[in-house]
């Protein structure tokens, strides 16, 4: 951690702006040595300067250079970062001198990783750096965002200061039995105790399954036997015609697939071929896919058509979704009516692909199903990181644990040993605890320059 770093921090390529970014202890004396302008190890911290890059008496490049003084930096350590032309010749030229005159170029993620190590942020919040560069949605946006600002985080330690509490006040119990006037704990504080911790970690396990439609959005399967309208409907859904509409039965052949965004939720639509027994080779390739869609769907739309009585077809795809999230579409309600539909079957919707007022009920029905004004309206602090949430599902079998060592009344300092081992994989979550091996597996999925 004491070498200087160095990396260029926006992408590569033809750009107006790119910025190399260079932090240590000596990142100042570095650049100065190739800057001709202010002499910038005079200068204010937090100050813009404008000069030239320069390779012996060469002119490398017009630049602004910001200098940045340890500790309140993005790293905490000294940073310089130099505004240059954009374009891979000079950007990459800049970067080589900085590593000619003594600075390393930085790993994946190590700007973000020192100003961890240096205690400015915490893993949650690194993480959550991440997830913002990542982020495609305004949703996934503001997750990210409420993680770099350490909502997470304070949720986390304000569980892990209630469970110190306990545990301190145990042991104190236990190794100073003769102190009267520290209060002693008893099984039923933890009784009483643990339901609360317990509500919580479950809440943000509950939260952690919504908040994932955000990040993987809802696949949706359209299926249906040929000539229902399903490539009908999804063209509406798409506002395109990116499938073939024909009235000849098994046009869509293939799988066509499209994205769409309801309330902010990415929702992948697949219109399948038309499901039924083919001989047709190339049909059958499609069929099969078709299957498989229904499968990995998080959404199936079984289209059925209003203007004819079921067929046997209809009745074998009504049974393969019967235990999966379907809305059952009857389409083409502008003719009549000739369908008959068990009273039971729930989620069934009426309209036809030609207005467009019709499409807004298959909408609703998906905003109802997914909850989706719940997420636009929730406080946006979810954990959304599978290493977090699997800690906190170590912490909720540990609870386990401990409620049947509260039933078997099992002595204190046994139910404090996992009371301390929930403490300690919270840890885990914020970075209070960590090794390397955890670190290293986790910067490097960052980009170079963050
Ligand atoms: P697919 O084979 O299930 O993809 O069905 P298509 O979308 O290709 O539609 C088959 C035929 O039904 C086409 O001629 C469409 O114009 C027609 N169609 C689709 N939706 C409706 C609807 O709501 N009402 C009516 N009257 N016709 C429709």
């Amino acid at each position: 951690m004491n070498d200087t770093i160095a990396s260029i921090a926006t992408s590569l390529g033809v750009g107006a702006i790119s910025i190399i970014r260079v932090s240590g202890n000596d990142s100042i004396s570095i650049v100065n040595k190739l800057f001709q302008g202010h002499d910038l190890e005079k200068v204010e911290s937090h100050t813009i300067h404008y000069g030239y890059i320069k390779d012996k008496e060469n002119i490398i490049d017009e630049v602004l250079v910001s200098v940045m003084k340890s500790p309140k930096t993005y790293t905490m350590e000294d940073v310089v970062e130099i505004n240059c032309h954009g374009g891979i010749a000079t950007t990459n030229k800049v970067l080589e001198l900085l590593l000619l005159n003594g600075c390393r170029l930085a790993e994946p993620g190590e700007f973000t990783k020192r100003a961890f190590l240096n205690g400015r942020i915490d893993l949650v919040e690194a993480e959550a750096v991440s997830d913002l560069i990542n982020s495609e949605t305004e949703l996934e946006r503001k997750v990210a965002i409420n993680g770099i600002k350490g909502n997470i985080s304070s949720l986390i330690k304000k569980l892990r200061d209630e469970l110190i509490k306990i545990i301190s006040n145990i042991e104190v119990n236990i190794d100073y039995p003769e102190y009267q006037d520290i209060y002693e704990v008893t099984i039923n504080d933890i009784r009483e105790k643990i339901p609360l911790i317990k509500n919580e970690l479950e809440e943000i396990v509950e939260n952690y399954e919504q908040s994932k439609l955000i990040h993987e959005g809802i696949k949706v399967a359209i299926i249906g036997r040929p000539n229902v309208g399903k490539s009908s409907l999804l063209n509406k859904l798409l506002n395109s015609e990116k499938a073939i509409v024909t009235d000849i039965p098994g046009t869509t052949r293939d799988i066509v697939e499209g994205i769409m965004y309801l309330d902010g939720v990415k929702l992948n639509i697949i219109d399948t071929a038309g499901i039924r027994e083919t001989d047709d080779i190339v049909e059958k390739i499609g069929v099969n896919k078709s299957i498989e869609t229904i499968e990995s769907a998080n959404l199936v739309l079984l289209l059925l058509n209003n203007n004819e009585e079921l067929t046997e077809e209809d009745k074998i795809l009504i049974d393969k979704t019967k235990y999966k999230t379907t809305i059952y579409v009857v389409n083409k309600n502008d003719l009549e009516t000739k369908i008959k539909l068990d009273k039971n079957l729930s989620n069934v919707i009426s309209i036809n692909t030609l207005d467009n007022k019709e499409i807004k009920i298959l909408k609703e029905k998906i905003r109802d199903l997914f909850q989706l004004d719940k997420i636009n309206n929730s406080d946006f602090n979810y954990i959304t990181n599978l290493r977090q949430i699997n800690k906190i599902k170590e912490c909720l079998k540990i609870i386990s644990d401990i409620e049947e060592g509260i039933n078997d009344d099992l002595e204190l300092d046994m139910l404090e040993m996992d009371l301390r081992e929930i403490w300690e994989q919270l840890g885990f979550i914020t970075g209070d605890s960590y090794d390397e091996e955890l670190l290293d597996d986790l910067f490097k999925n960052f980009c170079v320059g963050k």
